[in-house]
């Protein structure tokens, strides 16, 4: 099938796990649709993470409704194969999807509706166009980062193992659960590792024999529609490595991690650390036993037969790192080679050049319907909640967005009494025409 000229009803742009729960809900609801992918198919999970990687969830949970993993419920899932079970979902369910094929720009016409979409592979034309491209497009390395060529600097999104790195210490920066695994990873490796640590959510990674995937679901923190203002900077460390583990700072610190606050500034050579760290852990450990709390009361609210964990509330005694904060390093002096910027992604739309964006370029929507008639967005950080932007949450925005999409549909097929009888009528001269030939 050619590209050039094609008219299509929706153009679906990018073929991650939101772009294929969208052609799924398009499918069911009938709307003729195609799906560009500039790679390949969950492109994102196959290169874009580092090599050992796997899911934050388990497979019961980070998966979508029609189609189970093959392993065990409780697995946690590797990035290929979460990459692959994408790749069946596609299979499965029979989805148009064009992969090699990069959407450079979409414009809305002048002379009537809908957009031109020019690619890769020549120009087309869509009533409706969803930006199905991922919560995280553009790695952010802050402006802080020194121009320092001895110094060994990659973004968390450019980490695939400790042998790429030179010999030498780590400097991780951002202890999400990019961060806190990786900086893990090469502690494992034999580096000497310090790891900057900021505001962060710090959940268990299991409570009285449930995995935290399933408390945040039964707690409503999952369908949480708004962020609690202040907290737009506050990470979330978890793991599902090595069978999956609560994130413990402290345990890290005494296998050997220096734990340092927010990193503050680089000059000649040194870098420096607010004093912030104590603070950081203390409230990562409420958030913690907030969790907790709020699971027991669930446990006894609904009269669940759930065993008591009473060591999930115990706490190592705080490391040297906490009881005497590093506020300045020497790079050269602690050895320090590499450093590794785990501060996250930004949006990059450069390719929609529509009326869809507020001043500062976020996308101007609700629940991924854009104010800019046609357009969608899905796969957003809160795009409808807490959710959104993992694999269990996008299906359900997909299929909100799909649902509009269909509506919209419904009602420009709408007809009134003069249309439908003027159709009828050329119908039936039509069919007389066609009985006269035969
Ligand atoms: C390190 C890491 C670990 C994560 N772990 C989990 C987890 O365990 N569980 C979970 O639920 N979520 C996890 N996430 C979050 C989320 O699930 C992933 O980021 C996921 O890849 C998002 O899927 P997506 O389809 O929205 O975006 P993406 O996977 O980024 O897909 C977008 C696609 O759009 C394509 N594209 C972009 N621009 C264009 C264009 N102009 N033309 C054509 N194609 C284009 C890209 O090639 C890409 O394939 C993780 C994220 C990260 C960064």
């Amino acid at each position: 099938m050619t590209l050039n000229n094609l008219e299509i009803d929706t153009l679906v742009v990018g073929a991650g796990q939101a772009g294929v729960a969208m052609s799924e809900h398009l499918s069911k609801l009938g709307v003729p649709h195609l799906v560009l992918e500039r790679n390949r198919i969950a492109e994102a999970w196959r290169t874009g993470r580092w090599d050992s990687l796997v899911a934050n969830g388990p497979v019961w949970h980070d998966r979508f409704p029609g189609l189970e993993f093959d392993l065990d419920a409780d697995a946690f899932a590797g990035k290929d194969q979460v990459a692959d079970y994408f790749e069946a979902y596609v299979r499965k369910y029979d989805l148009p999807i064009r992969t090699g094929v990069q959407v450079k720009k979409v414009t809305r016409k002048a002379d009537r509706p809908g957009f031109t979409i020019e690619t890769s592979e020549g120009t087309l034309h869509a009533a409706r166009v969803v930006a199905a491209t991922g919560p995280f497009q553009r790695p952010v390395i802050p402006a802080i980062a020194p121009k320092d060529p001895a110094l060994h600097q990659i973004h968390s999104a450019a980490y695939f193992n400790p042998q790429q790195l030179p010999e030498g210490a780590v400097l991780v920066v951002g202890a999400g659960s990019s961060g806190v695994q990786i900086a893990d990873e090469l502690m494992r490796a034999g580096r000497k590792v310090y790891l900057s640590v900021g505001a962060h959510d710090r959940p268990p990674r299991a409570y009285r024999n449930r995995d935290f995937c399933w408390w945040l679901g039964v707690l409503g923190e999952w369908d949480a529609e708004i962020m609690k203002p202040g907290r737009e900077h506050v990470t979330i460390a978890v793991s599902g490595a090595r069978g999956g583990h609560t994130v413990d700072f402290r345990a890290l610190a005494h296998q050997g991690m220096t734990l340092v606050g927010l990193t503050q500034s680089f000059q000649d050579g040194v870098v420096r650390f607010q004093d912030n760290l104590v603070d950081n852990i203390r409230l990562g450990d409420e958030n913690y036993l907030a969790l907790l709390d709020a699971a027991d009361a669930y446990i006894e609210r609904n009269g669940l037969d759930l065993p008591e964990e009473p060591q999930a509330r115990m706490r190592l005694p705080d490391p040297e790192c906490m009881t005497r904060p590093i506020l300045e390093l020497d790079l050269a002096k602690a050895g320090v080679t590499s450093v590794i910027w785990a501060t996250g992604y930004g949006l990059d739309f450069s390719w929609l050049a529509v009326d869809a964006f507020d001043a500062n370029g976020k996308p101007r929507h609700q629940r991924g319907v854009s104010s800019e008639p046609g357009v969608y967005f899905l796969g957003l950080p809160w795009l409808s909640r807490r959710g959104s932007s993992f694999i269990w949450g996008v299906w359900h925005d997909a299929k909100h967005v799909a649902g509009h999409i269909a509506t919209q549909r419904t009602y420009l097929a709408y007809r009134d009494k003069a249309q439908r009888q003027s159709a009828a009528a050329t119908e039936s001269s039509e069919n007389a025409a066609l009985e006269g030939v035969n």
